[in-house]
């Protein structure tokens, strides 16, 4: 469907390796997208090239480490003049140490805050101008239900996903009437590596989950190839600025 069609764009998703990032990349590709998957980890990366490739999409793997600036500027530039374009960048590389403020060192602060806000803030200044030269881009940066809810063993990450969504505001705000359209997308509780942590360190988590999620299920990564398409595509281009959950009914429960 020409509303939904992504051939020939070229996206870029940090953390496209695996868990909601995964999720995501397959839903481009298979929407048409050439798909850049940017980690750490080259093993999961290239085992997620080949799982895209046997669903008949394109993708390619590419090394990066989001909390260094040359490491993410590189990632951006490199995909783009290999391409020659740069249409749509996924901010999802995430971590969270779970532990309460009092004990949470300075460290452990800025690594959290590293991983999943400056690297948004690095990658998308990197990729404005590649975006700004063909008219046209889309962003999407990714959040939490702790964008919204607080949680006492996760003072970084919720400080982190805060300003994710304050982040998406300003960059929506600063380049609407260029055509680059930038939203977040606010994952409820998500089986995934992130999550499975969480699950074995916070008692009663997995059934808590459970009981408050209207859907009655955890998320999988699956759930988020749809808005990703959406995000990306003609579909959504008079959205910008918004902060979407993708939680089962989770943040409006009562
Ligand atoms: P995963 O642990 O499965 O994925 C995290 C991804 O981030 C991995 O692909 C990892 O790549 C990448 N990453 C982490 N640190 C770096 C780094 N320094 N440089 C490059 N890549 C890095 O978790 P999820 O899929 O669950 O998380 C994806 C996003 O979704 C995160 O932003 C997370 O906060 C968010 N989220 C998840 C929820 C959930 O319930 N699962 C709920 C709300 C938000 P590698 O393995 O190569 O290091």
């Amino acid at each position: 469907m020409t509303l939904f069609d992504l051939s020939d764009r070229i996206a870029i998703v940090t953390g496209g390796n695996g868990g909601i990032g995964l999720g995501m990349a397959e839903g481009l590709a298979s929407a048409g997208a050439i798909v850049v998957l940017a980690g750490r980890n080259a093993e999961k990366g290239e085992a997620a090239v080949r799982r895209i490739a046997q669903a008949g999409g394109e993708a390619e793997f590419s090394e990066v480490d989001v909390t260094s600036e040359t490491s993410c500027r590189a990632l951006i530039d490199t995909a783009a003049g290999r391409h020659g374009r740069l249409d749509i960048l996924v901010n999802n590389a995430g971590i969270n140490i779970r532990k309460s403020p009092d004990i949470l060192s300075a460290a452990e602060w800025h690594t959290v805050i590293d991983t999943n806000l400056t690297s948004a803030f690095i990658c998308t200044h990197a990729a404005y101008p590649h975006m700004k030269r063909t008219g046209r881009g889309k962003i999407i940066n990714i959040g939490s239900m702790m964008s919204i809810f607080g949680a006492g063993f996760a003072p970084a990450y919720a400080a982190s996903k805060g300003g994710i969504v304050q982040f998406t505001r300003a960059c929506a705000t600063a380049w609407a009437k260029q055509n680059i359209q930038v939203n977040a997308v606010l994952p409820g509780w998500i089986d995934t590596d992130l999550t499975r942590g969480a699950r074995r360190e916070v008692v009663g988590l997995h059934e808590s989950v459970l009981a408050r999620t209207p859907a009655g299920r955890w998320g999988d990564p699956k759930d988020f190839a749809g808005i990703a398409v959406f995000l990306a595509s003609g579909a959504s281009d008079f959205v910008t600025g918004a902060a979407i959950p993708v939680d089962g009914g989770y943040s409006v429960q009562g």
